[in-house]
């Protein structure tokens, strides 16, 4: 059992998950840039086309919220929600504030001291919610060019507009919509009520022995603003325990203890006295979470920064000139990675072939894209078939990778 509260371990998480939710974007560790089309996660630069390990992440990230909402209901919104930490956090700033107002000009009336309290709390919320849809902006473009664009003020672009417009949704709900959020919009709540099951963590009130003092303390501390005793099963309860603290407390003082506690389900056993109980259900979830992790690892050690493409141009089969076929082919390189890249291009099993290309090496630098064309020759009447089937060798460097792409010659039948 833990020394601290369950509000104190809260409050601690939550720090923890704010410092999170700020480093994600800017470390590049989740974060989807949509004017460049690029998604990052766990610091790799994956291109829009990556589409392998763009799904086994989308699929892990989705099969985790679902194994945490089987095990543990309603934790993530208690404890690692970011709704939930600014809307508690926005509360407590305006218990902060209306103290320290009333400690200054308490000698004011009523009505004048409440519209101080709400000039400053709004103030502070503005600042607060600028900085806010700031890192959550962030998440879809480069911070860099955010930061740009707000010095700037710049209302005039769609990614202006789209900040401008969360910065004031922003502090609407955290000036007033705040927990009412959770009931109200957020669907996590009704989907949970599919995902749990008889043996998913709860917070419920047990008084076999009749002894609550009705003294409503765990009704007064809910965020929510409900009565656990009403049933474990309200959709407003967001397994925050702030009510398990309360009555462990007031019980405390009389020796006697708490009326409410985590269980795992209505009937199971108290959250601190059984680990959490296991059946096929949770193997099989933790399973498909195991195998999409698995699938992500073996997809992301697979990647590679450079990807080449050659295909090709068939408007025109083929082309003779000077006692030479000609065959046009288009080349693509994406370079994903973080180092400039350059790649040479050769050819194998295509006896007396020569390629013309503009450059060879092709250099492409972190981040780019380089596209173009070249052609290859054979000496007319040297081949023996229609089509010839050969490789085309992409060298990239550095790192000397070799991509070997089959590929097809056509010549004129006369050549046979
Ligand atoms: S009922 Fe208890 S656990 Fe549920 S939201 Fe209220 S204080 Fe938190
Ligand atoms: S805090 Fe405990 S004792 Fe007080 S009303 Fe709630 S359940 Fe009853």
């Amino acid at each position: 059992m833990v020394n601290v509260t369950w509000h104190e371990l809260r409050k601690r998480i939550h720090l923890i998950c704010f410092a999170i939710f700020v480093a994600l974007p800017f470390l590049n560790i989740v974060r989807a840039d949509i004017p460049r089309q690029r998604f990052y996660f766990a610091g790799f630069e994956l291109w829009i086309n990556e589409f392998g390990i763009i799904f086994f992440a989308m699929m892990f990230l989705m099969f985790l919220i679902v194994a945490s909402s089987i095990f543990y209901g309603r934790v993530y919104c208690g404890y690692l929600c970011p709704q939930m930490i600014f809307s508690e956090a926005s509360v407590s700033l305006e218990t902060w504030v209306r103290r320290k107002v009333v400690r200054k000009v308490g000698h004011w009336k009523a009505p004048k001291r409440e519209r101080l309290v709400r000039a400053i709390l709004y103030l502070l919320l503005g600042v607060g919610s600028v900085a806010l849809a700031f890192v959550f902006i962030s998440y879809f473009v480069e911070p860099s060019d955010l930061f740009g664009r707000l010095i700037a003020f710049d209302i005039r672009t769609a990614a202006g507009i789209s900040g401008a417009a969360v910065t004031i949704l922003t502090f609407l709900d955290f000036a007033f919509l705040r927990q009412r959020f959770c009931t109200t919009v957020c669907p996590y709540g009704y989907l949970q009520g599919i995902l749990g099951d008889g043996k998913t963590l709860l917070v419920q009130y047990r008084d076999e022995g009749h002894t609550c003092i009705e003294c409503r303390k765990c009704v007064r501390v809910c965020p929510m603003g409900i009565d656990i005793r009403e049933s474990p099963f309200q959709i407003e309860c967001i397994h925050c325990a702030d009510c398990i603290d309360a009555c462990d407390e007031i019980l405390g003082k009389l020796k006697r203890p708490g009326l409410i506690h985590y269980t795992w389900g209505e009937k199971g056993e108290l959250a601190s006295r059984r680990k959490q109980p296991w059946d096929a259900k949770r193997a099989i979830v933790l399973a498909v979470l195991f195998f999409y992790a698995c699938g992500l690892s073996v997809a992301l050690s697979l990647r590679r920064p450079v990807l080449v493409r050659v295909s090709p141009e068939r408007a025109t089969l083929y082309r003779i000139a000077d006692g030479r076929v000609y065959n046009r082919f288009r080349y693509n390189i994406a370079n994903r990675g973080s180092k400039p890249s350059s790649v040479v291009f050769s050819l194998q099993q295509l006896p007396a072939a020569t390629l013309a290309i503009e450059q060879n090496p092709v250099s492409v630098t972190p981040g780019e894209s380089a596209s173009g064309t070249f052609e290859i020759s054979v000496p007319a009447g040297r081949q023996n078939e229609l089509v010839t089937h050969f490789a085309i060798i992409a060298t990239t460097l550095p790192g000397q990778v070799n991509d070997t792409i089959p590929m097809t010659f056509l010549a004129p039948s006369e050549s046979k």
